[in-house]
């Protein structure tokens, strides 16, 4: 498996498990089979609460020698709730206990959006904060004392744009190591990820494969199937393979890690063999052609009325 090279010479298996959707009941399997398939990678969230599950699954794999706790790269992220300084340190401790861990190899900020204490999902505008109220570089404060606790090997951000990824970089102690965003052929996002690459900040691309199984609440009708896309079926036949191998492939050669989530063990094995296959320039650059941009999370229930996000705002 290839890998993304971290400080203290620390290693990120490029492919990971993704764990938004996957349901209570379902996600212990698919981790276990993900990590008895070979996966040394998960992607978890607070949010998806499922975490407590994925770490039984964790536990379950260490206790029958299928992989050691150091072979293993945890991702978790901080939710909007816990952005006060104060607070990161107390949500990153229960992300630790649900998964059963003692640190997290890497803790994003999920959303660059602060709601108040105890809210998930905002209901109106008294729900959120604004970043005059809580600034990111407080929050990023918390993420570092994670750092100097020992309970997150390292830190990044996710749904950061360019001028937000710079922004930090530039006011941090610890920098951040990596930006977690949607990243496929409808939203390749070339300038962040020029731009992350000089401020030497990974990319690991989400909903690589067109999020189809989100919510009606948070899924348009009309939207374009990332992986029944004609150019991504050609370039499949073309190299034997599924899409969904093409799309995960696309992001590998693009220098990103990727985090296809499956909960089915047969697409969980068919997603971690696309490390296998191989594009050439023109396969990609094909791919690249596929547009129009379309966004599947587009993070507009953060910019209901009252609130003080907006779309612009948030992607820039
Ligand atoms: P995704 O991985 O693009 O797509 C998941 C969907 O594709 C599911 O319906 C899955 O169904 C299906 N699928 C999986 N492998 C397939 C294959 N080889 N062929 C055909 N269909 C396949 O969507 P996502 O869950 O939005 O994104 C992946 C992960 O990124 C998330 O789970 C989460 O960990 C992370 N993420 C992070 C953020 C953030 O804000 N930081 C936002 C979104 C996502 P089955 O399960 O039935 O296989």
């Amino acid at each position: 498996m290839k890998t993304l090279n971290f400080s203290h010479n620390d290693k990120m298996p490029m492919i990971g498990l993704g764990t938004w959707k996957s349901k209570p009941g379902e996600v212990y399997d698919a981790v276990l089979t993900a990590l008895k398939t070979g996966y040394r990678h998960i992607d978890c969230a607070p949010i998806y609460g499922n975490e407590a599950e994925v770490g039984n699954a964790i536990q379950e794999a260490i206790q029958q020698g299928v992989l050691k706790r150091s072979e293993l790269w945890v991702t978790s992220k901080l939710w909007n709730d816990a952005h006060r300084k104060a607070d990161v340190i107390p949500a990153l401790k229960k992300t630790l206990s649900d998964l059963k861990l003692e640190y997290l190899d890497l803790f994003l900020i999920h959303w660059p959006v602060a709601l108040s204490p105890g809210v998930m999902f905002p209901k109106g505008s008294d729900d959120f904060l604004s970043l005059d109220e809580v600034p990111l570089t407080e929050t990023w404060q918390g993420m570092e004392a994670a750092v100097d606790e020992g309970l997150a090997r390292h830190i990044g951000v996710s749904n950061f744009n360019l001028e937000r990824v710079r922004h930090l970089v530039g006011n941090s102690r610890i920098k951040p190591e990596m930006n977690q965003v949607e990243l496929h052929p409808f939203l390749p996002q070339e300038d962040l990820r020029k731009g992350c690459k000089e401020l030497g900040v990974h990319l690991t691309a989400y909903s690589p494969l067109g999020s189809k199984d989100r919510s009606s609440a948070i899924k348009k009708d009309d939207e374009p199937l990332l992986l029944e896309h004609p150019a991504v079926k050609r370039v499949a036949d073309k190299r034997d393979c599924t899409p969904g191998q093409v799309l995960i492939s696309w992001a590998l050669h693009r220098g990103t890690a990727v985090i296809p989530k499956s909960t089915n063990a047969g697409r969980i094995k068919e997603n971690l063999e696309s490390s296998g296959v191989e594009l050439s320039v023109e396969d990609m650059q094909f791919i690249a052609q596929i547009g129009p941009e379309y966004r599947f999370v587009d993070g507009s229930f953060w910019a209901m009325e009252g609130s003080p996000y907006t779309m612009a705002g948030l992607w820039g």
